[in-house]
């Protein structure tokens, strides 16, 4: 698939509200700051196609964006988690509206997690990951921000999260990534096409 593709389609405030629940489409996934818009942007070759923001506590959209001709093959980025400063009932919103998404979104063919490669697997991670499994979604982790660190210790993180989530890697396929240096775009396109064209 060619990912330069991506127009912006629509931004949802619930599930309700997303686009017909028809064709095929991957949703992206991190913690606020992780590096969500940046690796959509390095992906789709486009510099601002996922708005990378730096104003935690706006109101949270899930942002669909369709690829080629018509809207049957979509990325979804779903809001960022785990802004320190928004309120406890706002942060369960968001929870609800993710969880809820991940359980009902019958086109959704796998999940992009986005972890900062220096802090990876947090506990909304985590949570994430256990929604995943309980609807067998798979996962694909991109350690992103690879270039902040030496590659041995780039390697070395990656070993890590591999051995920490052993007992889930029939459904978890884990990489590094920059989006800085457009370091595994190709690797991370491979996951998509496989999973949007199957
Ligand atoms: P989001 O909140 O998850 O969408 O994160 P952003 O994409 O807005 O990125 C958060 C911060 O990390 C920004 O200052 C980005 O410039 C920076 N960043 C994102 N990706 C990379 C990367 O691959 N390498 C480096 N060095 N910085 C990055």
């Amino acid at each position: 698939l060619n990912y330069q593709t991506a127009r912006f389609l629509i931004s949802a405030p619930t599930l309700a509200q997303c686009p017909a629940d028809s064709g095929a489409e991957v949703a992206f996934a991190g913690r606020s700051n992780a590096g969500k818009s940046s690796a959509i942007n390095a992906l789709t070759r486009q510099k601002a196609l996922a708005r990378t923001s730096k104003t935690p506590g706006r109101t949270q959209l899930i942002n669909h964006f369709s690829l080629g001709e018509n809207a049957e093959l979509r990325l979804v980025d779903l809001p960022g988690y785990g802004y320190a400063k928004v309120p406890e009932k706002v942060k369960l919103e968001w929870q609800r509206h993710l969880s809820d998404y991940l359980q009902r979104r019958a086109s959704l063919r796998g999940l992009v997690l986005v972890m900062d490669v220096r802090h990876p697997l947090t506990e909304f991670d985590q949570t994430m990951l256990g929604w995943a499994d309980d609807q067998e979604m798979p996962v694909h982790i991109l350690l992103t921000k690879a270039d902040k660190l030496k590659r041995g210790a780039a390697a070395s993180a990656l070993q890590q999260v591999r051995s920490r989530l052993r007992e889930w890697e029939d459904l978890v396929s884990i990489q590094l990534f920059s989006a800085l240096k457009g370091q595994g775009i190709d690797t991370l396109e491979q996951r998509l096409d496989a999973w949007l064209l199957d």
